[in-house]
C-alpha cells in the first residue's frame, strides 16, 4: 500500500511534488532477496559502466562488433566475416560458452542445459542429451566462459558467427581453419583489446550521445540518498578520462546545487580491477583531474579525491563504518556482487536491466503464465495416475483366474471378470495417456509462445523451464536486492525494510488446491 494512500488528494499531490512519496512503476520496483534495512546503510558505492551509466545496448554491441571484427581480420579471419550484422536478441546474459564444442548454452540452477546452440543452429535434444549429460562447470573451467556482464554479449554473437563460418566455408582459412577453442581465444583477446587500446571507447566518446541512455531522473537519485545522510562513492574499473567523459554526460548539469558529477560522491575510485579489488591490497594512486599522478601511492583514500586503484579493505577502513553498513551496486554478477559479497561483506544490489523486459512480458502474458503453472500440475497429477494404472495393469497381466478362484469366485466367471477388469484398466489407462499427450502439446505451445515473447533464442533470462536459470539463481544467492536501474531507488523511502518473500522449502507447502 502507498504511504499516502486515503491521505486528501491535494496533500497527496504536495507530497508528490516534494518527491516525498512516489509509487514506483511495475517495471520498477525492486525485489529482495535478502533482508534489507536501508536506514542502517550509511554508505552506498556505484559502479559506473551498466550500473549509472546505461549503454544503448544495441549501438555499443554493433560498434563492438565492428571494432573486434577489424582486430580479428589482422589475425588472418577471412573478409566474409564482414557480412555479420550484429544480432541484439541472440545473446543474453547468464549463458555460457563451450569452447570446445562451439556451442552457447543455458543452464538451470542445477546446471541440467536445456537450451544449446552451436554457432546459431539449435542443438536438437538427442545431440544436446549426449553432449550435456554430465558436465560440470566447476570442474571444467578451462572449457566454459560464463556471460557474467552486457559487455560479453557482442563477444558470444560473434563467436557463434564464427563457429558457422569454420563449419560451412572451412577453406576460407586458406591453412585451415581453427579449432572452436581458438577461435574463441582470439574473439576474446580482440574484444579485450579493443577495450584497451582506445580503439572501442575513443569512438563511444567522439559520439556519446548515441551509445548512452539519459536518465533524467539520476542526479535526484542520488541527491535524495544524500540528503538522508548516506554517503555515497564510485567505484569503476574504468580509467578517468573515460569515466569524467562518461559521468558528465549522464550526470553533469543535472541538479543546479551539484556544479559537477564528482560532487555527488565523497570517494572517487577509478581503474578499481575489480573483482581483484576486493581481495587484493594494491594501493590507492591519487589522481588530480587530468589523470596526473599525484604524490605516492596511500593505503586508504580520502574524502573528496579521485583515486586509481587500491582494495576493498582500504577503503572499508577509510569509510569509517561496518562492512554490513555499506550497499554495493553494479551490474556484473560475478565482478561487483559474487565476488564482493563472499570477500566484502557488503551488501549487494544487482542491476538488471532486462528486468523491465522481464516484468512486461509477465504482465502481457500473465493468463498464460497462469495457465502454464496449472497445466504442469495437471500433467504432473496426470503422470502421478499413469504410472499407477501402469502399475495395475502389470499387477493384473501377472493374476491367474485360478487366483480369483481360491478367492471364491466361480470358476465360468473367473476369467471374464479378470479379462473385463484388465480391459477396464486399459481403457482408463488409454484415456489417460490421450488426456497427458493434449496437455503437454498444449503446454509446449504456451511455453513456446512465452518464451518467444522474452527472447526468441533463449527465453527468459531468469527462467529455464520450471525453474530458475543459471543466472536467476546467481541472482538469487548473490544479490540482497535488485532492480532494473539505480532511480529506482528514487521510489524507495531511505528508510525502507526490504522483506524477503522467500525462506521457504518444497515441504513447507502443501498440495496445490
Ligand atoms: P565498470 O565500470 O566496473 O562496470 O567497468 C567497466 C569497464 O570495463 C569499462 O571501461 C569497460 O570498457 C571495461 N571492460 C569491459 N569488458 C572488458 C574486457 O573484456 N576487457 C577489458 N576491459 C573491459
Ligand atoms: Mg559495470
Amino acid at each position: 500500500m502507498s504511504l499516502a494512500s486515503g491521505l486528501p488528494t491535494p496533500i497527496r499531490k504536495l507530497l508528490a511534488d516534494a518527491e516525498l512519496v512516489l509509487e514506483a512503476p511495475y517495471t520498477r520496483r525492486i525485489f529482495t532477496n535478502r533482508d534489507l534495512a536501508f536506514d542502517r546503510i550509511t554508505v552506498i558505492g556505484f559502479d559506473m559502466d551498466y550500473t549509472l551509466a546505461l549503454y544503448r545496448q544495441d549501438e555499443l554491441e554493433a560498434l563492438s562488433i565492428r571494432c573486434t571484427l577489424d582486430k580479428l581480420l589482422q589475425r588472418g579471419y577471412p573478409e566474409a566475416l564482414r557480412e555479420i550484422r550484429s544480432d541484439p536478441t541472440f545473446a543474453i546474459r547468464g549463458l555460457v560458452v563451450d569452447k570446445r564444442y562451439g556451442n552457447i548454452i543455458k543452464m538451470d540452477r542445477h546446471g541440467y542445459v536445456g537450451r544449446a546452440f552451436h554457432g546459431k543452429r539449435l542443438l536438437p535434444r538427442p545431440e544436446r542429451k549426449s553432449l550435456y549429460r554430465s558436465q560440470r562447470l566447476g570442474t571444467e573451467r578451462e572449457r566454459f566462459a560464463p556471460v557474467d556482464t552486457l559487455f560479453a554479449l557482442p563477444e558470444v554473437t560473434l563467436f557463434a558467427e564464427v563457429v558457422d563460418l569454420i563449419d560451412h566455408r572451412p577453406e576460407l582459412w586458406p591453412s585451415g581453419p581453427p579449432t572452436y577453442a581458438q577461435a574463441w581465444l582470439d574473439v576474446r583477446e580482440c574484444i579485450d583489446q579493443a577495450h584497451q587500446d582506445g580503439s572501442l571507447k575513443d569512438l563511444i566518446q567522439g559520439d556519446i550521445g548515441r551509445y548512452f541512455q539519459i536518465d533524467p531522473e539520476l542526479g535526484q537519485t542520488l541527491h535524495k540518498f544524500r540528503s538522508a545522510g548516506k554517503k555515497l562513492f564510485l567505484l569503476t574499473n574504468s580509467l578517468l578520462p573515460y569515466t569524467d567523459h562518461v559521468m558528465r554526460y549522464v550526470l553533469g548539469g543535472q541538479l543546479a546545487a551539484y556544479d559537477h558529477w564528482r560532487d555527488y560522491f565523497d570517494w572517487v575510485i577509478v581503474g578499481a580491477r575489480k573483482p581483484d579489488f576486493f581481495t587484493g591490497a594494491a594501493a590507492f594512486q591519487e589522481l588530480d583531474l587530468a589523470d596526473r599522478p599525484l604524490g605516492k601511492p596511500v593505503p586508504e583514500p580520502k574524502r573528496g579525491r579521485i583515486y586509481l586503484g587500491g582494495n576493498q579493505q582500504g577503503l572499508q577502513t577509510a569509510l569509517g563504518v561496518h562492512s554490513d553498513e555499506v550497499l554495493y551496486v553494479g551490474d556484473h554478477i560475478y565482478g561487483d556482487i559474487v565476488k564482493s559479497k563472499k570477500s566484502s561483506g557488503w551488501r549487494t544490489a544487482l542491476i538488471v536491466e532486462d528486468l523491465e523486459h522481464e516484468l512486461d512480458v509477465r504482465r502481457d502474458r500473465h493468463v498464460t503464465l497462469k495457465e502454464i503453472e496449472h497445466l504442469t500440475w495437471l500433467r504432473i497429477s496426470l503422470a502421478d495416475d499413469i504410472s499407477a494404472q501402469r502399475y495395475l495393469s502389470r499387477l493384473l497381466a501377472r493374476m491367474s483366474p485360478e487366483e480369483l478362484v481360491r478367492q471364491g469366485v466361480a470358476a465360468a466367471e473367473a476369467e471374464h471378470m479378470l479379462a473385463d477388469t484388465r480391459a477396464t484398466v486399459r481403457k482408463r489407462f488409454d484415456r489417460l495417456r490421450r488426456y497427458e499427450e493434449e496437455v503437454a502439446d498444449t503446454l509446449e505451445r504456451r511455453i513456446a509462445d512465452v518464451d518467444e515473447a522474452f527472447n526468441p533464442y533463449w527465453g527468459s533470462v531468469f527462467a529455464a523451464r520450471r525453474d530458475t536459470s543459471r543466472f536467476g539463481a546467481q541472482v538469487e544467492s548473490y544479490a540482497c536486492i535488485y532492480t532494473s536501474r539505480v532511480t529506482n531507488f528514487r521510489y524507495a523511502s531511505p528508510t525502507k525494510y526490504f522483506h524477503s518473500p522467500h525462506g521457504s522449502m518444497p515441504h513447507w507447502h502443501g498440495p496445490p488446491k
